[in-house]
C-alpha cells in the first residue's frame, strides 16, 4: 500500500481510468479515488479518463474534467481486467497502477493490486484508504459505497466477506447517509413498470437459461438507452428453474449485441470469454456479432448447467 502512496507522491499528474461500459463499481472506484486525491493533493493535476455520458452519473456530484499537461503522469486503472477494456489510452503514462477484483487475465500495471476474492474494486480502494489512515471525504465515501453495493448486489453475492463489511463500516464512519444512497439507487419510476412488464411478457427460456431481448426499436419504444436495457437483467433472477439468466440488447452504434449473463452457482465467465467477454464467475458480460450467435451461447450455457447435474 505504501508503494502506491509513494508513486502518487512522485507524480504531479495522475490519470484515473476505468473500464468501458462503466457500472457502479467502475465509477465508484474511479470517482472515489478522484475525490480522495483531489482532497489529499489539491496541487496535483488529477484527470478523469473515459466517456462521461452514462445516466449513472446522476448519482454523483459534478466534477471537473481537467486537461492533460505535458508532464510525466501516473495512470491508476480501476476495475479493469485487461488492457482492451480500459476506457482511454494508458500508453501516454509513464507508470501504471492496476487495481482490480476480476479474474486475473492481464497484469498490465507496473504495480498490480489484483484481489479476485474482493466483492468489488471499490472494496479494495476503501481498504487501501483505511490502511493508509486517510480521512475520507464524503463524496469519495458515497461513490465507493455505491460501488460496493452495486457489485455485491447489496451484500447479497457470495463475494461478500468480512472485508466487504470492514470496507462498508469504514465508509459509514465517514458520515454517509445510506438510506439516501439507497433511495437514489433503487427508487423507481412508473416507466420502470412498463419495462419489467415488457420483459415478463417477452422473455424466452431454454432448459434452465432465461433471457430477454431488447432490439433498438424496443429500446426506443421504452425510451431507454442500451445500457439501461441491460440493467434489468435481475428481473429474471431468483427463479428456481433458471440457474442462468441474461439480458440481450442490440447495440446499434457498434452494430452488435451486448449480453449480460448472471448465474446461481454455475461458473459462466469461461463461456463469456468465448464470446468476446469475461468477468466474474457468476456475473459476466459478452458481445455477439449477430443474433445467430445467441443460439450458440445458450447451448454453451446449457452445457454448463448439465455438467453440474453429472
Ligand atoms: P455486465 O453484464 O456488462 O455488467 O458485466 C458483468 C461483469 O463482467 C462486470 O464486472 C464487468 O466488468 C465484467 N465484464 C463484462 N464484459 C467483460 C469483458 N469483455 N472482459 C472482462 N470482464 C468483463
Amino acid at each position: 500500500m505504501e508503494k502506491i502512496l509513494e508513486k502518487i507522491k512522485n507524480y504531479n499528474q495522475i490519470l484515473l481510468y476505468r473500464h468501458i461500459h462503466p457500472d457502479l463499481d467502475a465509477f465508484g472506484s474511479q470517482l472515489g479515488m478522484y475525490w480522495m486525491l483531489k482532497t489529499m493533493f489539491p496541487q496535483k493535476n488529477i484527470v478523469l479518463q473515459g466517456e462521461m455520458n452514462s445516466d449513472l452519473l446522476r448519482l454523483y456530484p459534478s466534477f471537473d474534467i481537467a486537461h492533460i499537461n505535458k508532464e510525466p503522469s501516473l495512470a491508476i486503472v480501476l476495475d479493469t481486467a485487461n488492457q482492451e477494456r480500459i476506457d482511454g489510452d494508458i500508453s501516454q503514462c509513464n507508470e501504471v497502477i492496476k487495481i482490480d477484483h476480476h479474474i486475473v487475465v492481464d497484469s498490465y500495471g507496473d504495480i498490480n493490486i489484483e484481489i479476485e476474492t474482493a466483492s468489488s474494486c471499490s472494496e479494495i480502494v476503501s481498504l487501501i484508504f483505511k490502511k493508509l489512515k486517510f480521512q475520507i471525504p464524503i463524496e469519495s465515501a458515497n461513490a465507493l459505497y455505491l460501488g460496493i453495493v452495486g457489485d455485491s448486489n447489496r451484500f447479497l453475492y457470495s463475494s461478500t466477506s468480512i472485508h466487504t463489511f470492514e470496507a462498508a463500516s469504514y465508509l459509514i464512519e465517514s458520515g454517509i447517509q445510506i438510506e439516501e444512497l439507497y433511495q437514489s439507487l433503487y427508487l423507481k419510476k412508473k416507466s420502470d413498470l412498463k419495462i419489467t412488464q415488457f420483459i415478463y411478457n417477452t422473455y424466452q427460456e431454454d432448459e434452465g437459461v432465461a433471457w430477454y431481448y431488447l432490439s433498438s426499436e424496443d429500446l426506443k419504444k421504452l425510451n431507454i438507452s442500451r445500457e439501461q436495457g441491460s440493467n434489468y437483467v435481475n428481473t429474471l433472477a431468483n427463479i428456481e428453474e433458471y440457474p442462468i439468466w441474461m439480458a440481450v440488447t442490440q447495440n446499434e452504434a457498434e452494430n452488435n449485441y451486448r449480453v449480460s449473463i448472471r448465474s446461481r452457482s454455475i461458473t459462466i465467465n469461461e463461456v463469456a470469454q468465448l464470446f468476446h467477454g469475461g468477468g466474474h464467475a457468476y456475473a459476466s458480460g459478452a458481445t455477439l456479432q449477430s443474433l445467430d450467435e445467441l443460439y450458440l451461447l445458450v447451448e454453451k450455457l446449457k452445457e454448463k448447467i448439465n455438467e453440474r447435474k453429472i
